[in-house]
């Protein structure tokens, strides 16, 4: 029986295999280069469009204050006013005239003019603990859009100030 060996690839085929990978990752490396630029423009779009959100839903200030914030006890102590703010700009009324039926008042979010995805014309979040609820996203998978966005770019920032020192 007739045993194989393997045959050792000459020299010049080794370097120009080395050529080929050394082209590749230099087009890879272009390729980082262009995807980290598109990256950024488009987390500038993003930053941008939460801007023209909160300016175009938040005519009263509610979230004012949000611009600039970068520390973690910065975003917790913005969240607890806004959500105060909020919560005192709300118009709650008798469940009755909300279409629900028991006690207590329900309200519209005063930044979204939302409602919770209740069972038939029911309007408005349970007041005020439902309210709250919607605006910071707890407990529901759909957070209030407009306060996200302002929670969402102080979050943005954090980050982005933790890379930067993470990075020197
Ligand atoms: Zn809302």
């Amino acid at each position: 029986m007739a045993v194989t060996r393997t045959v050792r690839k000459p020299r010049e085929l080794k370097l120009a295999d080395f050529l080929k990978l050394e082209r590749e990752l230099a087009r890879l490396e272009t390729e980082n280069k262009r995807l980290a630029l598109d990256n950024r423009s488009l987390e500038s779009d993003l930053a941008m469009s939460r801007y023209a959100i909160i300016e175009l839903m938040d005519v009263q200030g509610l979230l004012d204050g949000h611009e600039g914030l970068e520390d973690h006890q910065d975003l917790v102590a913005w969240r607890r006013q806004a959500l105060d703010r909020v919560l005192n700009a709300a118009d709650p009324r008798p469940a009755l005239q909300m279409g629900a039926y028991g006690h207590g008042e329900r309200a519209l979010c005063p930044l979204c003019r939302g409602s919770t995805n209740g069972p038939g014309n029911t309007r408005g979040f349970a007041f005020p603990e439902g309210l709250r609820r919607h605006l910071l996203g707890e407990s529901t998978p759909h957070q209030c859009e407009v306060f996200a966005a302002a929670d969402k770019s102080i979050i943005r920032r954090i980050r982005a100030k933790v890379v930067r020192m993470g990075g020197a």
